[in-house]
């Protein structure tokens, strides 16, 4: 027990508290005393006198002291070397140099016959000390390395926060990131959106435009610009073209409908007409307001005959037909490429000189260009 206070009050020592210390070498002292074991009270009475030399030397003197007579008592020479020395330090401490100087006398002395009568004794005692104080040395170490594991964990720890710190913010960041990116997108797509109307709305406006500017407004049959783009682009093919017609339709006596019905109706007519002749042609073919109450339909890849049957097939259903319950008749001059025209003119100007001639012929007639014709011409200019 004394032994286990006083390596309990070592334990505090070492740590610095000198108080705990003091109480447990004490206690070591007391226990050694109730037991009779000189050895164990010389050894707490060292220790004790150790710690209070310089904290109250007198009494760790008056310790000291005690411990020299009971080591004196049993002889043991290292425990009495031990004393002298504490002694002759203490009351160094205290300014009795006389003292210090006699109880050094007394160490040399006994250190002497210590080397002469046990010199293994003493080196023992030095090499178990040495041992000691390795031991010591390497706790104090262990505790070191301990203290550096220790500061080295709480370093990753901290590290470990400021990643989780750092990483969150990165969340936080690219979830804002996101949100931007998905915004960008929507406004992108918006943008593409409008674009797109407008650029259909455009489309769709410029397509009307077309189709008006290649419209006659009244009959919204083609004008005679798109007439003449058409028969120019087909003529292009001129010297392989087989096979192509036109007809020239003029309404009979027109100006007396105008004149019985007033214009208004005769505007009528003239879109009642003009539809039936887009109602009876091909999808191949079209037709051309030529002006006033005239209409030249193209027949691309037709014979004459078949050109003449078309024409005759239309007339008789403009004669059955009524327009405002207004019957009226059509004259037809047909011409073909066949016939040697070079441009669109030649060949309007055959198709027309075929209707002159079916006009001549009592009207509501379809009639072929002949090359007899042609004398009409000058006639007709008159
Ligand atoms: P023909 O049988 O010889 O063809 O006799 P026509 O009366 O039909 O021929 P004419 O050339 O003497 O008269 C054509 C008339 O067509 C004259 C003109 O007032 C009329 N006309 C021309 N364009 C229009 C139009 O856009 N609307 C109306 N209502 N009449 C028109
Ligand atoms: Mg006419
Ligand atoms: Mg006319």
């Amino acid at each position: 027990m004394s032994t286990t206070a006083r390596i309990i009050g070592n334990i505090y020592r070492a740590q610095g508290n000198n108080n705990k210390a003091i109480e447990y070498y004490k206690e070591s002292l007391s226990f050694a005393r109730e037991t009779g074991g000189k050895l164990y009270e010389i050894k707490s009475l060292t220790t004790l006198a150790g710690i209070l030399i310089g904290i109250d030397t007198n009494e760790a003197i008056t310790l000291l002291k005690r411990s020299l007579a009971l080591s004196t008592e049993i002889d043991d020479k290292l425990h009495m070397l031990y004393a002298y020395r504490e002694i002759r330090i203490a009351e160094k401490l205290r300014g009795r140099i006389e003292e210090s100087l006699r109880y050094a006398e007394e160490e040399i002395a006994l250190t002497d016959i210590i080397q002469n009568e046990d010199k293994l004794a003493l080196e023992k005692a030095h090499l178990h000390s040495h041992k000691m104080e390795i031991e010591l040395e390497t706790l104090r170490e262990k505790e070191k390395r301990h203290q550096l594991e220790l500061e080295k964990k709480n370093n990753q720890i901290e590290i470990a926060a400021q990643a989780r710190v750092i990483s969150e913010l990165e969340l936080s960041k690219n979830k804002y990131a996101s949100i931007a990116l998905a915004f960008l997108l929507a406004a992108c797509l918006a943008i593409v959106l409008l674009v797109y109307r407008s650029f259909i709305a455009s489309k769709k406006h410029n397509e009307e435009l077309d189709y008006l500017a290649a419209r006659d407004p009244l009959t919204n049959c083609y004008n005679r610009r798109i007439l003449f783009e058409v028969m120019n682009r087909d003529f292009l093919d001129l010297p392989q073209i087989e096979e192509y017609c036109i007809l020239m339709v003029d309404i009979d006596h027109f100006k007396s409908v105008n004149d019985t019905y007033g214009h208004s109706i005769g505007d009528t007519v003239l879109c009642g007409v003009a539809e039936l002749l887009q109602a009876n042609i091909r999808k191949s073919d079209s037709v051309a307001r030529f002006g006033g109450e005239e209409f030249c339909i193209i027949l691309p890849n037709t014979t004459q005959e078949q050109a003449i049957r078309i024409a005759e097939a239309i007339r008789i259903k403009v004669e059955k037909a009524t327009f405002d319950d207004i019957p009226v008749t059509c004259g037809f001059g047909v011409s073909s490429i066949k016939f040697k025209a070079r441009t669109p003119s030649e060949l309007i100007e055959q198709a027309d000189l075929a209707l002159y001639e079916a006009k001549s012929l009592g009207r509501n007639q379809v009639a072929l260009w002949d090359a007899s014709l042609e004398e009409f011409k000058l006639y007709r200019s008159e």
